[in-house]
């Protein structure tokens, strides 16, 4: 008989299953319980085989045949990041902006300027694919190195029809040569472009007739996102193009209430979007539409607030009304600078009072479930995909208590080992 070849991981001192319920969600009771197997052992090839303590395992150790053990040597293991929310395809650089609007000068000024977005608008339009690519493969192999093994991306920065379905094939492409998992968003309707300005009615158009069923002919994305706010897209904008989207298979997303109470949250609700982001000024109405859905996920982006020094989206309100919160970067080169989930985890956790268990569960299993992959991602169990970290400490509070630092030591994305880190 032939056993299956697979590679062990011992001395696990605490393994942080997160393992789920039925709905592969944590609910509100559970979001604090991050099912932690002490002195564990873990089997994986692709996927994971086996798990459970040293003192289980004598019992099956003789139905695998274990190819190479790993020595955890006592320390943490946990499920590997899910950035579920990032625009990590783009070119040009604004630290030059960033700098200026620590000096004061407002995000409009630099935006009438002809700064902010059109800058990264006109880098793009103007940059080679091959340019672009390069730019994200040089964050994706940083995420990796901060354990982040599955990341969405959007594109969104290049607000015509050519130059979006450059950031789309550059997502494409980013993809085959990098090993992080890459979930595909297309966000043509991420502002309008200076042609559009006086004619936002034109631009939607462009955005569903010519643009989603090119996307959708060629398989560039999985899902279609709108930034719904004000001076942005408006309500009957977002229906419109979210519509025509799932008329041709891209699932629906909503920047929602980042900069006003539009009631984006609502109708992201509404229309079954995966989930609804930023949420800085939900109404109270947004978060019961959001405690209610078992569909819709509220995607904080605590990065972004710290960047712009906004007032925080009111975590606490949402998790204990029984919303579903993930944490995500937002990596992008205008609002939030980061590809570091740990760096996001400590945001969490010190403004928007999070505890540290909530907010690995939100940046791992509620990630997943927000991209429509927690039965694959997000939490270590029998059948899921072997992607996980190997943390440099024996206890997973380090994570958030010994901040700005790398707390990373091996990543494994697929049963395969990308990122080790060189200890001293
Ligand atoms: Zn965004």
């Amino acid at each position: 008989m032939n056993l299956p070849n697979v590679i062990g991981i011992k001395n696990i001192g605490s393994l942080l299953t997160i393992s789920a319920n039925d709905n592969c969600v944590k609910t509100l009771q559970d979001m604090n319980n991050l099912s932690i197997i002490n002195d564990a052992i873990m089997l994986f090839d692709v996927s994971i085989q086996w798990i459970g303590t040293s003192a289980e395992f004598e019992n099956v150790s003789s139905q695998f045949s274990v190819t190479e053990w790993i020595d955890a040597k006592g320390k943490v293991v946990m499920p590997g990041f899910v950035d579920s929310h990032t625009h990590t395809v783009f070119a040009g650089n604004r630290s030059n902006e960033f700098a200026q609007r620590l000096q004061g000068v407002s995000y409009q000024q630099i935006a009438a300027s002809g700064g902010g977005i059109l800058t990264t608008v006109n880098g793009v339009r103007t940059a080679s694919q091959e340019q672009i690519v390069t730019n994200a493969y040089s964050l994706l192999q940083s995420a990796i190195s901060f354990g982040t093994t599955t990341m969405e991306i959007k594109s969104g920065y290049g607000l015509s029809f050519d130059a979006e379905m450059k950031l789309l094939y550059s997502i494409r492409e980013v993809a085959s040569i990098s090993p992080m998992n890459i979930v595909s968003t297309f966000m043509g309707a991420h502002d309008f472009p200076e042609e559009y300005k006086h004619n936002h009615s034109g631009y939607v158009s462009l955005v569903c007739e010519e643009m989603i069923p090119a996307v959708s002919e060629q398989h560039l994305a999985t899902f279609c996102d709108v930034f719904t706010d004000k001076g942005y897209y408006t309500l009957e904008e977002t229906e419109t193009i979210l519509s025509k989207g799932l008329e041709y298979g891209l699932l629906p997303k909503m920047h929602a209430d980042e900069l006003a109470t539009v009631h984006a949250t609502e109708l992201a609700c509404e229309i079954g979007a995966f989930s609804a982001d930023h949420l800085l000024h939900v109404s109270q109405k947004g978060v019961e539409a959001l405690s209610q859905s078992k569909r819709t996920v509220a995607t904080l982006l605590p990065g972004t607030a710290y960047t712009l020094r906004l007032p925080y989206a009111p975590a606490r309100t949402l998790i204990d009304n029984g919303a579903m919160v993930a944490l995500a970067t937002d990596c992008n080169p205008g609002s939030c600078f980061t590809e570091n989930m740990q760096t996001i985890l400590s945001f969490a956790c010190m403004n928007m009072k999070m505890s540290i268990e909530e907010s690995i569960v939100a940046s791992t299993l509620h990630g997943a479930k927000a991209l429509g992959l927690e039965r694959s991602k997000g939490s270590l169990e029998i059948g899921k995909d072997a992607d996980f970290l190997v943390l440099q400490t024996t206890n997973y509070a380090d994570i958030v208590y010994h901040f700005g630092t790398n707390l990373v030591e091996q990543t494994w994305i697929g049963g395969k080992k990308h990122f080790q880190k060189q200890l001293q």
